[in-house]
C-alpha cells in the first residue's frame, strides 16, 4: 500500500532546492532524510542518506544479500517472497524499535558541520530530534518548516513557512 501511494508522489519545490544546493556544494552538503520515499532522488539529489531506509528497496531478513531495488506491490493477504537462503524478503525500511541506518556517518557529519539545517520535521522522532542538540551551538542551527518544532530552543534560527519558499530565499543568500 505504501509503495502504491508513494509511487504517485512527486517532488516538491523543497526537494528541488536541496538538489540545486547539492550541485553547488557537492559533497560539502550532507543530506540526511527520515523519509523512505525517493523524492530527493527524483528531484536530482545524488547523495542522500536514508536513515529510515528506502521504501523501494527490499532485503532478506537473514542473509547478507544486499538491499535491492523492488517496486513490487502486493494484494493482501500476500505470500511473502523468499530469498534463495529461505529467509523472508522484507522492505528495506526501519521499523519501530529497529536501529536507523548510517548513524556513524550521520554523527560524523554532525561533528564536522558548520551549518545544520532541519527541514519540515517535528523535532519529536528520535534519534533525529537530537541531532541539533549534538551540534550543540558549534554550528549555525536553522529550522525550516510550517510550525515550530518541539525542540525549537535548540535552534539558533527558526524560519516558518512552506519549505520550498523559505529554502529558495535562504539559499539565494548563500554562495
Ligand atoms: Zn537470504
Amino acid at each position: 500500500m505504501r509503495r502504491r501511494v508513494a509511487s504517485s508522489a512527486k517532488p516538491n519545490p523543497a526537494h528541488f532546492s536541496l538538489a540545486k544546493l547539492e550541485q553547488r556544494l557537492e559533497d560539502r552538503l550532507f543530506l540526511c532524510t527520515q523519509n523512505v520515499d525517493d523524492l530527493h532522488e527524483q528531484a536530482g539529489s545524488m547523495r542522500v542518506i536514508h536513515m529510515h531506509g528506502e521504501l523501494f528497496k527490499s532485503r532478506c531478513e537473514w542473509c547478507s544479500r544486499p538491499p535491492f531495488r523492488d517496486t513490487q506491490t502486493y494484494d493482501l493477504p500476500a505470500e511473502i517472497p523468499r530469498c534463495e537462503c529461505g529467509g523472508r524478503i522484507r522492505p528495506h525500511i526501519c521499523w519501530f524499535g529497529e536501529v536507523p541506518f548510517e548513524l556513524d556517518r550521520i554523527f560524523g557529519a554532525l561533528d564536522e558541520c558548520t551549518m545544520f539545517m532541519a527541514v519540515g520535521t517535528s523535532g519529536v522522532v528520535e534519534p533525529a530530534a537530537s541531532f541539533v542538540a549534538h551540534v550543540g551551538g558549534r554550528a549555525r542551527a536553522i529550522y525550516v518548516g510550517l510550525e515550530e518544532p518541539a525542540n525549537r530552543s535548540s535552534f539558533t534560527e527558526c524560519h516558518l513557512g512552506k519549505a520550498g519558499e523559505v529554502l529558495r530565499k535562504l539559499f539565494a543568500q548563500t554562495t
